[in-house]
C-alpha cells in the first residue's frame, strides 16, 4: 500500500550496489590501451617531427576518432547489458493488506511479509513467523553447502553467527524445500550480503566470450603476420635506400592497416546487438558468449507443461467412487459445473465429490486472483486447477483453513512426484491430504473410496484405476491423484526429514483429476522450423507416458515414435545410453536425475544441447547442458540463476527464435571478419609486391589509414549489425568443433585478397608507366577504395548472390557506401581536402572508369558463388 511506497522512498531500491560504473572518463582513457593506437601515435609524431604538419594532424584526427568511436561501442554495449540485468531481475511473493501480490524484488521493503516455497531465492533478510521442513542453501553468505533446517522458533541465546540464527534467513541464499512466511528486517545494503558486498574489492568485470578469445588469438597471429611482413619491407627499403622518414611511416601505417584491431569492438557491439533483440523476442541472455553456442544448438530438450503447452490448466474429467464427471467452463474461473453422463448430478453423488474437492484444496498452495474479470493462479498452474475445479465443486476454501488449521507440508518435488498437507482435524487428531500422480500415488494406497464407502484396495482395483488414468491421458489430459490419511489424536504425524516415507503411506485413494493444458499454436511451428533447421527437438516431462505421447504427436515430435518412461530409463544399459538417445524423442515419467544423464549421453554423441528446466531440482540438468534455459514465468528463482537465458514468455517458440538469432550473428561475425581480413591481405600483397619490384610504394600511410578507419571499418560495423539472412534456419546447425577461421574461410579470404591486390596493382602499374607517380597513386588509393566499397555489398552473404540480398535492408551501409565515395570524389576535385589525402585531380570520365574496375573482384566472387550455387544443384 501507501505505508510501502513510503518506505521504498525513504530507504531505496532492496539491491546490492556491488561497484560504481566505470566514469565516462575512465571509459574514453580506456580506448588508449591498444598497441595499435600507440603506434598511430607515434606516426603522428613522427609526420610532425618531420614537418609534415598536416599529416601529423590528420594522423590524430584518426586516433581521435578511432578511441571515440569505441567508446561510444562500449558505452552503448554496458548500458544494454545494463538493461538486461534490470529484465533478469527476480520476483516476490508479497503479502500486503491481506493480499498475496508477485512484486520485483527491488521493490521489497522492511516489513512486507514475504511467502517462500522450494526453488525461491531468498529476496531480502526476514524473521520467520512460520515454516514448514524449511531448508535453506546458505553457501553465498558462509561457503557451506549443505542446506541447513530453519525453524520459526524465537532464539534466547544472543551474539549467535550468522550461520546459527537458525530463524532468520537471508538476501542471496536459497530454499531447497520447504515452505515459509517471513517478516522482511533489512533490504539492500542493510542485509548480511550487502554487508559483504560493501567489503568486498570491486568484483571482476565480465569476463570475455571464448568466441572473443579466440579473435583474440587470431588477431595476436595476424599482428605478427603482418609486422614479419611489415619488417620485411622495412629492410628490403632499407637496402634499397628508400628515405627512413617515408620507411618508417609507411611500416607503421601498414601494419595499423593490416590488423584488423576494431575487430574485438565489432564483435562485441554484435553480441549485444542480438542480445538487445533476443531481449525483444523474449529471451533473456546472461552471458554474451551463450548467444554464440546457441547457434550449434543440435538437441533441445524441453519440458512439455507450458513450455510446448500454454500452461494453463483446466479440470476437464473427475473420477471418484466408482463413477466418472466431466466439469465445464474454460480457465480458472468460477464459472463451470460438474456434469454426471451430461446432466447435473443428483444429491447422490454430492458426498463423494465433496470429499474429493476437499483433498483437491486442503492439500494446495494456489492463489486464484481476479483482474478486470479476468482469472488467473499465482503459483502451480497444476494446483491453480485443482482449486478452481474444487470451487466448482462447492468446497469453501476459507472455511477449510479456519476449521482446519496447517499442521506441517510435505511440498511436491519432482522426484517424489507427490504433495502433502497435513492439518489438524477439527474433531481432534489430523489429517493428510495427497495430490499427485496416480502411479506413485497409488502405490501408497491400500483403501479407496467406494460407493459403498472406504474398501480395501486390490491389485485389481489399482489396475482398473491405472488403466482410467491411462485412457484419460491418451485424450493428452495431465492426470492427478488424490488421497488422504488420518492420524489419531495420540500419535502426531512426524515433520522431519523423515515425514515423506512416513507420512505418504497407507493411504485412502479419494479420485482422479485429468486437466487439459492446450498446445502452444506457435510452439508447434517452430518445432518444424527445427526439423528443416536440423534440430532435433526432445520433448521430456514428468506427465504420464500417454499424456506425453498423446501432445507430442499433436506438437509434431515424433522421432519414430519411441516413447520411454522413466523406468525404462534405469533398464537402460550403456550401450543403450548410446544409441538409443540419439532416436527417442519423449521421456515421459522422469525425474530431474535423469535430465542430467540425458544430457550427458546426448553431449558424448557430439551434440550440442540446449535443456529448459522450472523446479529446484533442475539447476543441476540446466548447468549440465550447453545452454542451459530456465523460465522466467513458472520457473524457480534457483533455476534462473543457473541458467544460461532465461524465457520471460516460457515459450518453446522463443528458444528457436534465440537459436537463429545465435545462428545469424555466428554468420554476422564471420561475413564481417571474412570482410576485414580480405582487405588487410589485399593491402599487404600490393604494398608488398610493389616493394619487392623495386616500385616506389603505391599506398601513402594517410591512404592506409583512411582505407583502415572509412573504407574498411565503417562497412564493417554494417556488416555486423546486417540483419539475419531469412534462410539461416534452413540449413543444418554447424559441428560443435568447426572453428570460424577453417580452411574454406581462408582460402577465400586469400583469393579475395590477391584479385584486388591484383585489379589495383595493374591500375598503378599503367599509370606509373603512363603518367608518373603521384597520378598512379591517387589512381590506385581511388581504386582501391572504390573496390573495398562495392565489396562490402557481396560480403553480406557468403552464399547468396547480391541480387537476393534486398539492398534496403542495410541502409547505413549504403549511406557509408555513398558518402565514401563522394568524398574520395571530393578529395580529387576539392583542392584543400585533396591536400589531406593526398590526391590529385583527375578527369571525371577517368573516375566513372575506375569505378567499374572497382566492381572486378564484386563481379568475381558473385560469379563464383553462382558457380558453387549451380554445382551444388547438379550435385542435388
Ligand atoms: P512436467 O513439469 O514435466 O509436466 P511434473 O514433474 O511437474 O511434470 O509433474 C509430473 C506429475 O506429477 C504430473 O503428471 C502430475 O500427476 C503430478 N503433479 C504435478 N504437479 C503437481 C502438484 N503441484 N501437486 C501434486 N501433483 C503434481
Ligand atoms: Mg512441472
Amino acid at each position: 500500500g501507501p505505508e510501502a511506497a513510503t518506505r521504498l522512498a525513504a530507504h531505496g531500491a532492496n539491491l546490492i550496489v556491488e561497484r560504481q560504473p566505470a566514469s565516462l572518463v575512465r571509459l574514453f582513457l580506456g580506448q588508449f590501451k591498444s598497441l595499435m593506437i600507440w603506434l598511430l601515435i607515434a606516426a603522428g609524431l613522427v609526420a610532425g617531427i618531420f614537418g609534415d604538419l598536416l599529416d601529423a594532424i590528420a594522423i590524430l584526427a584518426i586516433v581521435i576518432l578511432n578511441a571515440v568511436i569505441g567508446f561510444y561501442q562500449e558505452y552503448s554495449a554496458g548500458k544494454s547489458m545494463a538493461a538486461l540485468k534490470h529484465m533478469a531481475s527476480p520476483q516476490s511473493r508479497v503479502r500486503r493488506d491481506g493480499k498475496v501480490l508477485l512484486i520485483p524484488s527491488r521493490d521489497i521493503v522492511t516489513g512486507d511479509l514475504i511467502g517462500l516455497e522450494a526453488g525461491d531465492l531468498i529476496p531480502a533478510d526476514a524473521r520467520l513467523l512460520d515454516a514448514t521442513s524449511l531448508q535453506c542453501i546458505e553457501s553465498v553468505l558462509t561457503g557451506e553447502s549443505e542446506a541447513v533446517a530453519k525453524q520459526a522458533m524465537a532464539l534466547t541465546q544472543a551474539d549467535l553467527s550468522t550461520g546459527d540464527r537458525t530463524n532468520m534467513i537471508y538476501m542471496g541464499t536459497s530454499v531447497a524445500a520447504g515452505t515459509a512466511e517471513a517478516v522482511v528486517v533489512a533490504t539492500a545494503m542493510a542485509t548480511e550480503l550487502g554487508r559483504i558486498a560493501g567489503m568486498m574489492e570491486e568484483a571482476a568485470a565480465e569476463p570475455t566470450t571464448p568466441l572473443q578469445k579466440k579473435l583474440d588469438a587470431v588477431g595476436r597471429i595476424l599482428v605478427w603476420a603482418a609486422l614479419g611482413i611489415v619488417a620485411l619491407l622495412f629492410g628490403l627499403g632499407a637496402l634499397r635506400q628508400v628515405p627512413w622518414y617515408e620507411l618508417t611511416m609507411t611500416a607503421i601505417s601498414l601494419a595499423v592497416a593490416a590488423v584488423p584491431e576494431g575487430l574485438p569492438a565489432v564483435v562485441t557491439v554484435a553480441l549485444s546487438l542480438a542480445v538487445m533483440r533476443m531481449a525483444r523476442r523474449h529471451a533473456l541472455v546472461r552471458r554474451l558468449a551463450a548467444v554464440v553456442t546457441l547457434g550449434s544448438t543440435s538437441v533441445i530438450c524441453t519440458d512439455k507443461t507450458g513450455t510446448l503447452t500454454v500452461g494453463e490448466m483446466t479440470a476437464r474429467k473427475l473420477h471418484v467412487a466408482g463413477r466418472s464427471y466431466e466439469i465445464t467452463g474454460e480457465g480458472y474461473g468460477p464459472m463451470g459445473e460438474v456434469h454426471f453422463e451430461g446432466h447435473k448430478p443428483d444429491h447422490s453423488h454430492a458426498a463423494a465429490l465433496q470429499e474429493l474437492a476437499m483433498v483437491m484444496v486442503a492439500c494446495n498452495h494456489a492463489h486464484l486472483v481476479e483482474t478486470d474479470g479476468l482469472w488467473k493462479t499465482i503459483g502451480d498452474p497444476t494446483e491453480g486447477a485443482l482449486l478452481a475445479a474444487g470451487r466448482k465443486m462447492g468446497a469453501d476454501r476459507a472455511r477449510i483453513e479456519r476449521e482446519w488449521p496447517v499442521y506441517s507440508e510435505i511440498p511436491f518435488d519432482s522426484t517424489r512426484k507427490l504433495s502433502t498437507t497435513i492439518r489438524q482435524s477439527p474433531e481432534g487428531g489430523w489429517r493428510a491430504f495427497v495430490n499427485g500422480a496416480p502411479g506413485e500415488l497409488l502405490e501408497h494406497c491400500t483403501h479407496f473410496l467406494t460407493p459403498s464407502g472406504i474398501q480395501i484396495l486390490t491389485d485389481d482395483d489399482r489396475t482398473r484405476l491405472l488403466q482410467l488414468t491411462s485412457s484419460m491421458a491418451i485424450q493428452a489430459l495431465r492426470v492427478l491423484a488424490s488421497a488422504r490419511r488420518d492420524f489419531p489424536a495420540d500419535s502426531a504425524p512426524p515433520t522431519d526429514d523423515t515425514a515423506a516415507a512416513l507420512v505418504e503411506r497407507d493411504l485412502v485413494f479419494i479420485g482422479l483429476t485429468g486437466m487439459y493444458d492446450p498446445p502452444r499454436p506457435e510452439a508447434k511451428e517452430a518445432i518444424s522450423k527445427c526439423r528443416a533447421a536440423g534440430i532435433r527437438v526432445v520433448m521430456i516431462t514428468g506427465d504420464h507416458r500417454h499424456t506425453a505421447g498423446a501432445i507430442a504427436d499433436e506438437m509434431g515430435i515424433a522421432a519414430d515414435g519411441e516413447v520411454v518412461s522413466g523406468k525404462d530409463l534405469s533398464l537402460w544399459t550403456d550401450e543403450d545410453w548410446k544409441t538409443r538417445v540419439d532416436r527417442v524423442g519423449v521421456y515421459a515419467r522422469v525425474t530431474p536425475a535423469h535430465k542430467l544423464r540425458i544430457i550427458r549421453a546426448l553431449k558424448a554423441n557430439g551434440a550440442v544441447v540446449a535443456m529448459t528446466g522450472d523446479g529446484v531440482n533442475d539447476a543441476p540438468a540446466i548447468q549440465g547442458a550447453d545452454i542451459g534455459i530456465a523460465m522466467g514465468k513458472a520457473g524457480t528463482e534457483v533455476t534462473r540463476q543457473a541458467a544460461d537465458m532465461i524465457l520471460t514468455d516460457d515459450n518453446f517458440a522463443t528458444i528457436v527464435a534465440a537459436v537463429e538469432e545465435g545462428r545469424g550473428i555466428y554468420n554476422s561475425i564471420r561475413k564481417t571478419l571474412q570482410y576485414l581480413l580480405a582487405g588487410s591481405t589485399a593491402e599487404l600483397l600490393l604494398m608488398a609486391v610493389c616493394v619487392i619490384a623495386g616500385l616506389p610504394a603505391p599506398l601513402l600511410p594517410i591512404h592506409l589509414l583512411w582505407i583502415n578507419l572509412v573504407t574498411d571499418g565503417l562497412p564493417a560495423l554494417c556488416l555486423a549489425s546486417d540483419p539475419i539472412d531469412p534462410d539461416v534456419m534452413k540449413r543444418s546447425p554447424r559441428p560443435r568443433e568447426e572453428r570460424m577461421t577453417n580452411p574454406v574461410f581462408l582460402r577465400i579470404m586469400g583469393f579475395t585478397g590477391l584479385l584486388t591486390a591484383a585489379v589495383v596493382f595493374a591500375v598503378y602499374y599503367y599509370q606509373l608507366k603512363n603518367a608518373g607517380e603521384e597520378t598512379a597513386r591517387t589512381y590506385a588509393f581511388t581504386t582501391l577504395v572504390f573496390a573495398e566499397l562495392l565489396r562490402a555489398f557481396g560480403a553480406r552473404s557468403e552464399t547468396k548472390p547480391l541480387w537476393r540480398i534486398p539492398l534496403m535492408t542495410n541502409k547505413p551501409l549504403l549511406v557509408v557506401m555513398i558518402g565514401t565515395v563522394a568524398l574520395q570524389v571530393l578529395s580529387q576535385y576539392h583542392v584543400g581536402f585533396g591536400n589531406v589525402l593526398k590526391t590529385a585531380w583527375m578527369p571525371p570520365l577517368d573516375c566513372l572508369l575506375l569505378f567499374a574496375i572497382g566492381a572486378i573482384p564484386l563481379l568475381v566472387l558473385e560469379g563464383m558463388k553462382i558457380v558453387r550455387l549451380a554445382g551444388l544443384r547438379a550435385a542435388v
